[in-house]
């Protein structure tokens, strides 16, 4: 057994509204509230919710974080329609998504640019869950791990060892998220195994031993507990069942039981 605490993530992606977003946030700080000592927890809302989410758990006195979705790279400047890592600081942030498959795959974000959002999100002094992983034809193809090696060599160039501490690796297989199919525990375990491999010769064996790796797709408490149950899966990053108040909490007890 490791003793790595696990990190829970919800991800609203695209979805609630100012009132919507607001009532989940209440229903995540009372669904969640038994699990703040064995589990790190965060929600990802929308940007123009941040500040309200914030309020709302600083006004609640609640350890779940809050994260943004996304930001640029640059600190400021001509960048239309962008957020900075100091925007989002403001915001109440303390952790960022970086290269989520919705951004590569939908948005066309390439290694290369999620490498300098990382390094931002670093430089910024937020914690940064980088997103790697698969598509269906690769897996089929036999690259899943030649995928996540290419995706975290360069999603990690140039972050040091020390800064190793603030990053949380999201495996999510791309055609597990959203669709309702999900890795098998064993599949996931494999993968898992073979990315703290690879932080080990990229890093030490003790940074890999270290670094949290969650797993993503279709999460949901009918699954939860058999995932994080596996040695090398550190908790999840939660799409859907995160806008289930109820879902959210079992989950998060889920990761809190391991
Ligand atoms: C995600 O958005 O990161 C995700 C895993 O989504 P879902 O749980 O809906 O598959």
């Amino acid at each position: 057994m490791h003793d790595r605490r696990p990190f829970v993530g919800g991800n609203w992606k695209m979805n609630t509204n100012a009132e919507s977003a607001s009532s989940l946030a209440r229903g995540v700080v009372e669904a969640c509230e038994s699990t703040h000592s064995a589990v790190e927890l965060a929600v990802f809302p929308p940007s123009p919710y941040l500040l309200t989410v914030s309020s709302i758990f600083r006004s609640r006195s609640t350890s779940t974080k809050v994260g943004a979705q996304d930001v640029y790279h640059q600190p400021n400047g001509a960048y239309t329609g962008e957020i900075s890592v100091e925007m989002v600081t403001d915001c109440g942030c303390t952790h960022v998504l970086a290269g989520h498959s919705e951004r590569r795959h939908i948005i066309g974000e390439s290694d290369e640019v999620i490498n300098a959002k990382v390094r931002a999100i670093l430089a910024g002094g937020l914690t940064c869950v980088l997103c790697v992983g698969e598509t269906l034809e690769e897996r089929e193809a036999g690259q899943t791990d030649v995928v996540n090696e290419r995706q975290i060599r360069t999603g990690l160039a140039e972050v040091g060892q020390r800064e190793m501490e603030h990053i949380i690796i999201a495996y999510e297989p791309v055609w597990a998220i959203g669709t309702g199919k999900t890795a098998s525990p064993e599949e996931a375990q494999t993968t898992h195994r073979a990315i703290r491999g690879l932080l080990a010769d990229l890093y030490t064996p003790e940074v890999a031993d270290r670094v949290r790796i969650i797993y993503g797709g279709s999460v949901k408490p009918s699954n939860a507990a058999s995932l994080f149950g596996q040695d090398d899966i550190d908790g999840g990053l939660i799409g859907g069942a995160s806008l289930k108040v109820e879902d959210f909490g079992l989950i998060a007890k889920a990761a809190a039981a391991e």
